[in-house]
């Protein structure tokens, strides 16, 4: 069984619509996977009905953006119950940022000289309902300005960039909270990628454990085979479950392709298994709600 647990849809800064990527996971040979869009569910239910045409089990999931000591920490939720108020109000409030700090990159690369306006972003952002600095990238590409979506973050929108603007986000221990207040099952992504690596010690780690994290994405392509190796003993050792992932943004990422990296069966019965716990203590969410 092959099981991908973070993908990105056009809904937010995937380049690919809900039924698009479901068709090429399906193409992939995976059996399940989890839409997760950045602070958006709004994709689910056109890929949860691709997957039932195509035989692939979708999942409902997203990607959180939260903060922990100053740097941004992406957290995955399956499960979640997109209706429960306090989930939806938090999540409104992280896109209504995402719009603000758009603006305000613009502005910051405008007055770098760079020939850009806000129109030029929304066209490049079509439909999301999520908007982000891959957006923005994509109105540089289109402007003839750089060459690509990496070049674009190398250039202008990386951290410690000109267009590194930070956006409102919850902390990382309060996200993990309300997402199992939704029902839902948290799962630190890629920790030991680029900006995370230095906040997301061993010992926050085990502490966000004690907070009710549930597992941890160690097969990620921004780790390398030794990170890779150390992050799987200790999330092991402090007894979470062990995710793999392609994390794939379709055209937007090259390398990223859904199925890269895939999770364990068995990782994936004992986050169904998590799954259940926290709906029947929640009283909502939970994998027999989809
Ligand atoms: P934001 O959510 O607006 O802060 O933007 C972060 C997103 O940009 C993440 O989903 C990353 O996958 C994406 N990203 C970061 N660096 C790059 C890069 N070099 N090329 C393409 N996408 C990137
Ligand atoms: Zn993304
Ligand atoms: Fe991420
Ligand atoms: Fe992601």
């Amino acid at each position: 069984m092959r099981i991908d647990l973070h993908t990105h849809s056009a809904v937010s800064d995937g380049t690919q619509p809900p039924a698009e990527l479901v068709r090429a996971a399906a193409a992939a040979g995976i059996d399940v996977m989890a839409l997760t869009d950045h602070d958006t569910l709004a994709g689910v239910p056109r890929a949860a009905a691709e997957g039932r045409r195509v035989g692939v089990r979708v999942l409902p999931g997203l990607e959180m953006s939260s903060r922990l000591r100053g740097a941004s920490v992406h957290l995955l939720a399956y499960f979640v119950d997109a209706f429960y108020p306090p989930l939806a109000d938090e999540l409104a409030r992280i896109r209504d940022g995402r719009q603000h700090r758009t603006a305000a990159i613009v502005d910051r690369l405008v007055a770098h000289g760079l020939p850009l306006t806000a129109a030029d972003v929304r066209r490049a952002a079509g439909s999301a309902a999520s908007i982000g600095r891959p957006h923005v990238a994509d109105a540089l590409v289109e402007l003839g300005v750089v060459t690509d979506r990496d070049e674009a973050f190398a250039r202008w929108l990386a951290d410690g960039r000109p267009g590194a603007v930070p956006k409102y986000e919850p902390g990382t221990a309060a996200a993990v909270a309300l997402v199992r207040a939704a029902g839902g099952v948290p799962v630190i992504a890629h920790p030991w990628g680029r900006p995370s690596a230095d906040v997301l010690t061993p010992g926050t780690l085990a502490a966000l454990g004690e907070h009710g994290l549930v597992g941890v994405e160690v097969d990620h392509d921004d780790h390398d085979a030794d990170t890779r190796r150390r992050l799987r003993a200790l999330v092991r050792e402090l007894g979470m479950v062990v995710t793999g992932s392609s994390d794939t943004h379709g055209a937007g990422k090259p390398g990223y392709d859904v199925g890269c990296n895939t999770t364990d069966p068995d990782e994936y019965e004992r986050l169904l298994e998590a799954a259940r716990v926290i709906a029947r203590v929640a009283g909502r969410g939970g994998p027999d709600a989809s």
